[in-house]
C-alpha cells in the first residue's frame, strides 16, 4: 500500500508543516518565519470561509503584535471591543477590560472570522509562509532517514485528487475541530465538560436601544435556566452574531434550527426586546459536542495547537486566545529543537498551556453551576477584586501574579460565598 501511494505522490519538504490556517496556524507560521524557518501550511478550504469564534479577548492582541500583524488587524475595520456585559432577568452588569489587574492591552475586536482569518493568512503569506489552500491532510507517518533519525511525513490530497507527500522536521496540528492528529494518532480522550449544543447565526440587528453598548459582547442568561445562555456579538457593520448554548435536551430535535433559535430568544425577554426589529436573514447553524480533549498535547516531532488540543466551552470567548497562546508557546520550543537543543515538551508546552486552560476551566465550571453568575451580578464589588476577575475575562489566564489565577479554585470559592452572603 505504501509503495502504491509513493508512486502516486509528488514529494515536497519544508522545515515546519502546519495543518490548518486558522488563528493558531497563521500566528505560528508568522512567528516561525520571524525565526527564519521555512513553513508550509496545508488548509483544506479556500479563504475567506466562515468560522465560529468571533469575540476576541485583549490577550490575543499580545500574540497578534508578536506576529507583526497588529497594523493589518487594526486596518480591517473590525468592531472595537472593551469588555463584556451580562444581563439576567433585567439585572445588568459589565466588566470593562481596561480596568484590569494584569499588564497588557485592555481592548480588542469583535470579528467576522471569515475576514479576520483571511487577514491573518495574508499576513502569514506576506511573512513568507507557503499556504496551500484546497489541500487536505489525510495521513501522518514517520520515515526513517539513512542515519536512522525519523522525520514526520504528511499525506496531502489536493482538489484534483492527487496525493502529495510533505516531509518536514516538525508538524504543528492547527486543524481546530478537524482534530487531524488526535484522530489519526488515537490521542482523543473524553472532555470533562458535558455535551452541549449551540445554535447561531448572523442578523441585521436594527438595535435602537440607546443604552446598548456595541463595544462589549453581551451575555444574556435564560430567565429560568441558569445554564442556558446567549451571546450577542455586534460587528462594525450593523450586524450581530447571535447564538444560544444549552445542553442538547433543551433543543427539540423535531424543530428546525431557525425555529429553535427564535424560540430560545423569545424565552429571554432581555434579549427579545433588544432584537425586536432584528432581521433573521442568514441560515442558522448548529454545533454539538464541541468540547474535546487529548491524552497529550505533543509527541515525537509534533505538537497540537488550539482546538486540535483541548477545547472547553465558548462562554468566556477563550478559544482564539488559547489557540494563539499555544502558537506563541510552541514556536520558540520548535526553534530550539530544530537547532538540536533539548526541549522538555511536557513541562514547557503541555503543562505551560494547560495552566491557563485550567484557570478558564474553574470559571467555566462555576458559570454553569450558577456560582460565577453571583460574582458577575454582585452589588458593590471590591474594585481590586473586580479588576482581577476582569483580567481573567480579558484572557490573562496565565498571569500567576493574579491571585484569582494562581489559586483560582480556592479564591473563587471564597468569593462566591461572600457574594452569596451579601
Ligand atoms: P480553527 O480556527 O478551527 O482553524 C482550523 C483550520 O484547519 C480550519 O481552517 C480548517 O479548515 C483546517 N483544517 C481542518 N482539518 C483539516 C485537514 N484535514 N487538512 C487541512 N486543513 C484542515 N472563541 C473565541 O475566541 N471567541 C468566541 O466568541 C468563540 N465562540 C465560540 C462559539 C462556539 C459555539 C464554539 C463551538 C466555539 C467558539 N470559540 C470562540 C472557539 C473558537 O471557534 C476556536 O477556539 C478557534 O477557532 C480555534 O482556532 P484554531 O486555530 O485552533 O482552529
Amino acid at each position: 500500500m505504501t509503495e502504491a501511494v509513493n508512486k502516486l505522490c509528488n514529494t515536497d519538504s519544508t522545515d515546519v508543516a502546519i495543518i490548518g490556517a486558522g488563528p493558531s496556524g497563521t500566528i505560528a507560521a508568522a512567528l516561525l518565519r520571524k525565526l527564519g524557518h521555512q513553513v508550509t501550511i496545508v488548509e483544506q478550504s479556500h479563504f475567506p470561509r466562515f468560522s465560529i469564534g468571533e469575540s476576541l479577548l485583549p490577550q490575543c492582541m499580545v500574540f497578534i503584535e508578536e506576529a507583526g500583524m497588529t497594523e493589518a488587524v487594526q486596518a480591517a475595520n473590525f468592531q472595537y471591543k472593551n469588555g463584556a456585559a451580562f444581563v439576567r432577568n433585567g439585572q445588568r452588569a459589565h466588566f470593562d477590560f481596561r480596568e484590569k489587574f494584569s499588564e497588557g492591552p485592555g481592548t480588542t475586536f469583535q470579528v467576522q472570522r471569515a475576514d479576520f482569518d483571511n487577514v491573518l493568512a495574508q499576513q502569514a503569506i506576506a511573512a513568507g509562509a507557503d499556504i496551500r489552500f484546497g489541500h487536505r491532510i489525510e495521513q501522518f507517518e514517520y520515515e526513517t532517514n539513512p542515519d536512522q533519525t525519523t522525520v514526520p511525513v504528511l499525506q496531502v490530497r489536493n482538489e484534483q485528487g492527487e496525493l502529495i507527500k510533505l516531509r518536514s522536521r516538525y508538524v504543528l496540528d492547527a486543524s481546530g475541530f478537524g482534530r487531524v492528529l488526535p484522530r489519526l494518532l488515537d490521542l482523543e480522550t473524553p472532555s470533562s465538560m458535558p455535551t452541549r449544543s449551540s445554535m447561531f447565526t448572523h442578523v441585521q440587528d436594527n438595535i435602537s436601544d440607546a443604552s446598548y453598548d456595541r463595544e462589549k459582547i453581551l451575555i444574556a442568561i435564560h430567565p429560568e435556566l441558569p445554564d442556558v445562555w446567549y451571546w450577542l456579538i455586534p460587528f462594525s457593520n450593523g450586524r450581530c452574531s447571535l447564538g444560544v448554548v444549552a445542553e442538547q435536551s433543551f433543543f427539540n430535535d423535531d424543530l428546525s434550527p431557525e425555529t429553535l433559535l427564535k424560540d430560545a430568544v423569545a424565552a429571554c425577554p432581555d434579549l427579545a426586546d433588544l432584537l425586536s426589529d432584528a432581521v433573521f436573514d442568514t441560515p442558522v447553524n448548529k454545533i454539538s459536542g464541541y468540547s474535546c480533549n487529548v491524552k497529550s498535547l505533543w509527541g515525537e516531532h509534533f505538537a497540537l495547537l488550539g482546538n486540535a488540543g483541548e477545547f472547553l466551552d465558548p462562554v468566556f470567548s477563550s478559544g482564539v486566545t488559547i489557540a494563539m497562546q499555544s502558537a506563541s508557546l510552541a514556536v520558540p520550543l520548535i526553534d530550539r529543537q530544530l537547532k538540536g537543543e533539548p526541549v522538555d515538551w511536557e513541562t514547557e508546552y503541555g503543562q505551560a498551556l494547560r495552566r491557563g486552560v485550567e484557570t478558564f476551566r474553574t470559571y467555566v465550571n462555576a458559570w454553569y453551576a450558577g456560582d460565577f453568575q453571583e460574582v458577575v451580578f454582585a452589588q458593590n464589588p471590591d474594585p481590586k477584586i473586580k479588576a482581577m476577575i476582569s483580567s481573567i475575562l480579558a484572557g490573562y489566564a496565565w498571569d500567576t501574579n493574579n491571585p484569582y489565577v494562581k489559586e483560582s479554585r480556592r479564591r473563587l470559592k471564597t468569593l462566591v460565598s461572600l457574594c452569596k452572603a451579601a
